[in-house]
């Protein structure tokens, strides 16, 4: 390989919102046979809204929105985001948390007002669900929305549904990253049925859901494993470490700095067609070397 054609590439490559570690990246990009998405704030935009709540019978719904909103409030996560501040918009100003917890791809807790509070799919909560609940949940999930569960002091008390939008350009990058030869997979810590709900209105076949954080490397190994040469877009915390994993790492540049630190390519502008200019630049640069 002669540097200077390389050193063009990456050069190419800042034009097209591209930013490239070092000029050894393109040399990766070239046998990747697979495209590994992450779903929030990858696919779609991360920006999430509150959409419907449901509670238990006998149970208020503004005081499931304060609470649940009291604890939502000391994370970043877009999930938590969406609660904090439907909450505060329908239920009025919320109360102080103290002893917050995060648990990372399960959820929040926190003491709010005396009481225990959770938020997410944590298995004290989620395990048993009152029947009304749990079909409420399953009824959000297959729209495409993600359901948390809501519960204080050892009782289950609602469930809130979240949703955000996928990414306009989005479907059609699946249909660019197909052309170039690529299988797309979308990875996900979230529900099953929302994963598949984003998967259908993008175009992609392959999904893997319900994954923690710490397995989104394993998912990628496992790939690997199959033979196949993976590259990984994502944007969160919770996708650095198999961003790094990948045999090409992506970080949408609007994501999170430890995203964009594990990756090797850069997407600047985080749209998602962006991951297809790279992989058609990288092969046309290293096809001039040859
Ligand atoms: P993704 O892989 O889509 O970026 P995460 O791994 O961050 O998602 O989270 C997975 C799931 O864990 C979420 O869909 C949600 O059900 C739950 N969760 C994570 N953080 C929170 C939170 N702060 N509040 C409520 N639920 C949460
Ligand atoms: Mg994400």
């Amino acid at each position: 390989a002669t540097p200077t054609a390389l050193v063009v590439g990456t050069g190419r490559g800042a034009q097209l919102g591209i930013l490239i570690k070092g000029p050894e990246v393109l040399e990766s990009t070239r046998r990747v046979d697979t495209v590994v998405l992450d779903k929030t704030g990858t696919v779609t935009t991360g920006r999430m809204t509150l959409h419907e709540v449901y509670v238990a019978a006998g149970t208020d719904e503004k005081e499931v929105l304060r609470l649940a909103g009291a604890v939502e409030h000391a994370s970043e996560h877009p999930v938590a985001r969406a609660i904090a501040l439907g909450a505060e918009e329908r239920a009025g100003r919320l109360p102080g948390v103290a002893e917050f917890e995060n648990v990372p791809g399960r959820g929040v807790r926190g003491r709010v007002e005396g009481r225990d509070v959770a938020v997410g799919r944590l298995a004290e909560y989620t395990a048993e669900l009152p029947q009304e609940l749990a079909d409420a949940k399953d009824a959000a999930e297959k729209d495409g929305r993600t359901a948390v569960v809501v519960g204080w002091d050892g009782v289950a008390r609602g469930v809130i549904a979240v949703a955000d939008a996928v990414k306009e350009t989005s479907a059609r990058a699946v249909r660019e990253l197909r052309a170039l030869g690529l299988t797309p997979v979308l990875l996900t810590g979230d529900n099953r049925a929302v994963a598949e709900a984003v998967a259908r209105e993008v175009g992609i076949d392959q999904v893997i859901a319900e994954v923690l954080p710490e397995d989104k490397v394993a998912a990628v190994r496992r790939l690997q494993a199959e033979g196949r040469t993976v590259a990984m877009v994502g944007d969160g915390v919770n996708d650095a470490a198999a961003l790094a994993t990948a045999d090409l790492g992506l970080a949408m540049g609007t994501g999170t700095d430890a995203a964009i630190e594990a990756g090797d390519l850069t997407l600047v502008r985080g749209d998602l067609r962006v991951a297809a200019d790279a992989i058609r630049l990288s092969r046309r640069t290293l096809a001039t070397i040859k």
